[in-house]
């Protein structure tokens, strides 16, 4: 589908920082740019708007988002923390064989770290990250919480913040941590886990967040 392509396009742009943060996008340039018309690329701004990576602003188009500053990552990690540990205590009580399985095969799909800066190995790794997480929501069997956490587009903030850093190896230790715990029906052990792995994963990242405010509080309060 073309205009899937032009979105899929658009948001390596975004995420490999060819399109920087808080620049105007031109749509006519841009679907030069792809050789397609201008209509799959509106498609994909629309779209991208709400996956938070570009922000509309009335009679001016579109601009790329500005990265997450230091006091919206840390509202997001507190978010996650309030929810995800719970919901990890939660699949440990009631996880089937069959989803300790999806587990184990999630965390197969994915056994080695990215490659700094490049794009593939970050995308595989960031899908298989927020499959996992949504995995375990999942089996805690709240859709609601599930919901709430996927809204937030975690994950393409994170990309984004980390993608020129080298990461990863303690993640798939932590994750695998939190997988076993959850196969082993340790309630306790699986929400240490989760809350281990997303304080870690929270001191990586915040380092590489911005101090300044960033102008999507603007952009959020004005809707
Ligand atoms: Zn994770």
């Amino acid at each position: 589908m073309v205009s899937n392509n032009a979105y899929e396009r658009i948001t390596g742009m975004i995420l490999r920082d060819e399109l920087r943060p808080g620049t105007r996008i031109n749509i006519d340039q841009i679907a030069h740019q792809l050789d397609v018309s201008a209509t799959p690329v509106r498609e994909a701004l629309a779209r991208l708007e709400s996956d938070g990576l570009v922000t509309k602003v009335h009679l001016k188009g579109y601009s790329t988002a500005e990265m997450l500053g230091r006091r919206q990552l840390e509202e997001l990690y507190e978010l996650r923390l309030r929810l995800e540990p719970y919901s990890a205590g939660r699949a440990a009580v009631k996880a089937t064989q069959a989803e300790i399985d999806s587990l184990h095969a999630e965390l197969a799909s994915c056994t080695v770290a990215p490659v700094r800066s490049d794009y593939d190995s970050y995308k595989r790794f960031s899908a298989h990250d927020a499959r996992l997480h949504a995995l375990i929501l999942e089996i805690a069997g709240n859709s609601l919480i599930s919901q709430a956490i996927e809204r937030t587009h975690f994950h393409l903030h994170a990309f984004r913040l980390s993608y020129d850093a080298s990461a990863g190896t303690h993640t798939l230790d932590e994750h695998s941590a939190v997988v076993q715990a959850i196969a082993a029906g340790d309630n306790k052990a699986a929400v240490r886990a989760m809350s281990n792995h997303l304080e870690s994963s929270r001191n990586r990242l915040l380092p590489r967040a911005s101090d300044e405010s960033s102008p999507l509080d603007d952009a959020a309060t004005s809707r």
